[in-house]
């Protein structure tokens, strides 16, 4: 698991899923809160990830 490194990344058009990093392809884009991921399951998975951060 070396999920705990983060990244600066620089938001100017974003192609890859913040979840699991993989290129979105425009046909099987999921739009939520501004961002672009591959699946409603990368966007839950980074829904979790968020509401760990604010929790501390
Ligand atoms: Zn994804």
């Amino acid at each position: 698991m070396a999920d705990t490194t983060v990244k600066p990344q620089i938001q100017e058009k974003q192609t890859n899923c913040p979840a699991c990093n993989k290129p979105i392809k425009k046909r099987k884009k999921y739009y939520r809160n501004g961002k672009y991921y591959c699946s409603k399951k990368c966007y839950k998975k980074t829904l979790k990830k968020e509401a760990k951060d604010e929790a501390k």
